[in-house]
């Protein structure tokens, strides 16, 4: 179980899966239900974020065990959805935003998984907070569908559950802001701590208070939200095939590659992240290849950690271009050593 979506409400259609099923996980910090099916060979997990009837606010969701239930899946790639509001007069409803940054103004949440000082202090670097990996796949895709989409947009995440003042997103605008929601933190950072590459796909559903110049009918409203839905169902579950098609592709080139057999060699001293990944959809043994570059990200991390002291800052750095592979590469899994300290 590789890829997850969060957010999920909309997205997951049985009428396009195979194999729909529900999945109850548990984690330190209370019990999750994922629901799980497969398109096109590919095995997906589906978690609606404010829970099956969407019963819980923004500020009460469990992100932590949200994040380790699908980090205990095996997932390792979570493509999230969030509806947004614009603060960017170009960024207008029913347009898809690509975050590539957060401004966080949250209050009250617990915002990470090493609060208690029994597993070490981590300060998690998020320079690049999401993907670059799967960003690049979103935009792609969603250019190729024709959805109108921004590739960039720093997303404001605020406390909520109420909407925000007119002076409010003034400010945020005069900050940087482009989109403002309420979920989008502590998940990211939550992923980057336990070393799953995400991203967001943000959908604009409303301008910000004081933006409009009439109130958006709720004809219009329905109407977004209904094409947003189809948008985001085609634009999630193609980018997962195209992400999981690449990484076929890069087992390919692995294997002419000519450190592949070290990468092997890694990839084979690691069983049980070697065996985790046989849900690739390759051969029996090109999964342990695929999870090679991972674990050569890993081996980067705990380099790192020991660079650091054991402390901070670690974690992800810009993504790069592989000229083996001529795609853009992440580590945000270099923190899947983090998720080893958890274990204990
Ligand atoms: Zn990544």
């Amino acid at each position: 179980m590789e890829y997850a979506i969060i957010g999920g409400t909309g997205v997951y259609d049985p009428k396009l899966l195979s194999d729909v099923g529900s999945r109850e996980v548990e984690t330190p910090y209370g019990t999750i239900v994922v629901d799980t099916g497969t398109y096109e060979g590919v095995e997906v997990a589906f978690l609606p974020r404010h829970g099956k009837d969407h019963s819980v606010p923004p500020h009460k969701i469990n992100y932590r065990a949200n994040i380790w239930g699908l980090k205990a899946l095996g997932v390792k790639r979570i493509l999230a959805t969030a509806a947004v509001g614009s603060i960017n007069e170009a960024m207008q409803p029913g347009h898809f935003v690509i975050i590539d940054q957060f401004l966080d103004f949250t209050k009250s949440r617990v915002l990470t998984f090493f609060d208690d000082g029994d597993r070490g202090v981590v300060h998690v670097d998020v320079t690049e907070p999401y993907c670059p990996v799967i960003r690049a796949a979103l935009i792609e895709v969603g250019r190729g569908l024709g959805i109108t989409l921004h590739p960039t947009g720093t997303y404001v995440c605020v406390e909520g559950p109420r909407y925000e003042s007119a002076a409010e997103i003034r400010a945020f605008r005069i900050l940087g802001g482009d989109v403002v929601g309420m979920t989008n933190i502590p998940e990211a950072v939550l992923a980057r701590e336990i070393g799953i590459c995400y991203a967001t796909m943000a959908m604009v559903t409303n301008m910000g208070a004081g933006m409009a110049k009439q109130p958006l009918s709720h004809d219009e409203v329905v109407e977004i939200m209904a094409v947003n839905t189809e948008n985001v169902r085609r634009l999630a579950l193609d980018t997962i095939l195209r992400l999981a098609e690449e990484e076929r592709q890069a087992v390919v080139s692995d294997e002419k590659h000519p450190d592949a057999g070290d990468r092997q060699r890694t990839a084979d001293s690691d069983g049980k992240r070697a065996s985790a990944s046989d849900t690739t959809g390759t051969t029996s043994d090109g999964g342990k290849r695929t999870v090679g570059r991972e674990v050569e990200q890993a081996v980067i991390g705990v380099a790192k950690l020991i660079d650091a002291g054991g402390e901070s800052p670690i974690g992800a750095h810009d993504g790069q271009r592989d000229e083996a592979h001529e795609s853009v590469r992440c580590s945000c899994g270099s923190n899947a050593v983090l998720w080893e300290r958890m274990q204990k």
